[in-house]
């Protein structure tokens, strides 16, 4: 007797999902041959079975690994169905990591084929000769714009929309064992080469429900959500399975992440809610600002990937009326960690006391257990006052990187690397990296808090703190600092800026001016490099 209860929870039952209950809700993305393309879940899902299709004569087998080097778009939107659905392993690539690392990866994963933008194919190009495990490139566009790569060294170069234009639309997705691999990405890694992170069909899923509660991304049928966080960065914090279960439009933005862009994408689109790192965010902060622009119905951003300076927060919500949501996630854990909403209880507080809530990480989402320790592995209290290393557990954290033996926790809990403090009502607040914290005199520095309040400051365009040796201290905090343009302040005003918030002792002892920082390809400072400068 079969027990529909033991279902497999199965990538391929999402598009299935969208396609039958959401069939005309639109996917609708800038290409990066310049145009707008707009199509639907109910025709993506039957691309996304040629494209199944196509892979079967592609004599691709079960857990074979595909990469891909490709913007957020409707293209890659049907890989991430097309490949996971098939039994295939979907290895999305992070195309700003350095030549030796994309090398490393690519062979590393193994990868059989490689999908890719327009964009990549100098890229493509230059790999290619460096990984002859690939035994074939597909352009991610039509035969019309083949053309332009005539001149390109492309070893076994395909076109997309021929492979799909071969194929016909009859295709059952195949039931499997929900603990087999869908996805593959790995970390940029702030030292050593970067690790794989594999997701199974199984903690896809149970990461989209947990995506998709309201205190979470909280998307619904009438949302519109564009991800601007890229889908080669652990698949867009889960955005393209989340929006295809509850049913919302997608708007994907191709390459053009720029202010004037983005907001053009908005206003058209009738964009709601949006997710991404700070950096990008500031990009279009500058531009609505500069261009006295208001958003017509975009109403809530979740800002995570680095601590989201409390500046932006405010922002957002005072001059535009947009909601931030401030959450914490990694590769490791598919990316979902904690959400910061603020509860029934918060609303009766002061703005200033509400916002001390809205800049902390936030609470586990349901699955998630986290809990601060000692060096001993002592656990630490939830006071919101005591501070160590964070560790978490759930069924969308990985317990191994990709293709090691080790695990990777340590007594069942996930090491994140990361120092946090947890409150009393459970919501988390990090305080700093495990490696790149400042002990001064015995004394923690948070250098998350000198680098918010420099942020702060209306000169400051970036700022980081590091440690620097002192023969007194130990380590002493220094202020780094990229200035906005044509801004003029000075290392005084700056030192001064801080009197009043935060006790002297942590004051930067000096500030550096720099034309710019050192960033990882997903945008985090590199702190390990700025210390070596
Ligand atoms: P990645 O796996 O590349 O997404 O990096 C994960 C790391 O980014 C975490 O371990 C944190 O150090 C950092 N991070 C992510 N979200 C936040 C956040 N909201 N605040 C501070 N750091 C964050």
């Amino acid at each position: 007797m079969s027990d529909m209860m033991h279902k497999p929870l199965l990538i391929s039952s999402l598009i299935e999902h969208a396609a039958k209950n959401y069939g005309d809700t639109e996917i609708v993305s800038r290409t990066v041959e310049g145009s707008f393309h707009r199509t639907t879940y109910r025709d993506a899902a039957r691309r996304a079975k040629r494209l199944a299709n196509a892979l079967k004569h592609l004599k691709i087998k079960t857990g074979d690994r595909i990469g891909t080097l490709a913007w957020n778009g409707y293209r890659h939107f049907e890989l991430y169905y097309g490949v996971s659905g098939m039994g295939a392993v979907l290895h999305t690539i992070n195309p700003r990591l350095f030549p030796e690392q994309l090398q490393y990866i690519i062979k590393h994963a193994d990868d059989t084929c490689i999908f890719f933008d327009l964009t990549f194919a100098p890229l493509v190009e230059a790999l290619a000769p460096h990984v002859p495990g690939v035994k074939a490139f597909i352009a991610m566009t039509n035969r019309e714009h083949m053309g332009g790569l005539a001149q390109a060294k492309i070893p076994n170069l395909l076109c997309y929309e021929d492979l799909l234009d071969a194929e016909s639309d009859d295709y059952v997705w195949p039931q499997f064992d929900e603990n087999l691999p869908s996805s593959l990405c790995y970390t940029s890694g702030t030292t050593g080469d970067p690790k794989g992170v594999q997701y199974s069909h199984r903690s896809t899923l149970l990461h989209t429900y947990a995506g998709m509660a309201t205190d979470a991304f909280g998307l619904g049928s009438r949302d519109v959500v564009m991800p601007v966080v890229p889908m080669f960065h652990v698949n867009a914090w889960g955005l393209p399975y989340i929006a295809a279960a509850a049913g919302a439009k997608l708007v994907f933005p191709g390459a053009a992440l720029d202010g004037a862009s983005l907001y053009q994408l908005f206003e058209q689109e009738k964009v709601t809610q949006s997710a991404g790192v700070p950096t990008i965010w500031s990009g279009l902060l500058n531009y609505v600002r500069t261009h006295q622009l208001k958003f017509s119905t975009f109403r809530e951003t979740v800002i995570g990937g680095s601590a989201c300076p409390p500046a932006m927060i405010d922002s957002f919500l005072r001059e535009f009326s947009v909601n931030v949501v401030h959450a914490w996630g990694m590769t490791e854990l598919s990316p979902l960690g904690s959400v910061c909403r603020l509860r029934a209880k918060h609303l009766l507080l002061s703005p200033e006391e509400q916002f001390k809530v809205r800049v902390k990480q936030g609470v586990p989402s349901f699955g998630i257990e986290m809990k601060i320790i000692d060096d001993k592995g002592t656990t630490l209290p939830n006071d919101g006052v005591a501070f160590g290393d964070l560790v978490v557990r759930g069924p969308w954290v990985i317990e191994k990187y990709y293709r090691e033996e080790k695990s990777a926790s340590r007594d069942g809990w996930f090491p994140t690397g990361d120092v946090a403090t947890i409150d009393a009502d459970g919501y988390m607040q990090i305080t700093d990296r495990s490696k790149d914290v400042i002990k001064s005199g015995g004394e923690w520095i948070s250098s998350i808090e000198l680098e918010n309040i420099a942020m702060a400051h209306p000169g400051v365009q970036e700022a980081a703190v590091i440690g620097v040796a002192h023969p007194k201290w130990d380590e002493r905090p220094l202020l780094v600092v990229v200035k906005k343009p044509a801004a003029t302040v000075t290392r005084d005003e700056l030192i001064a800026f801080y009197n009043g918030k935060i006790a002297k002792w942590m004051l930067p002892d000096d500030v550096v001016f720099v034309d710019q920082l050192p960033h990882t390809a997903t945008g985090k400072l590199l702190k390990t490099k700025l210390r070596e400068t």
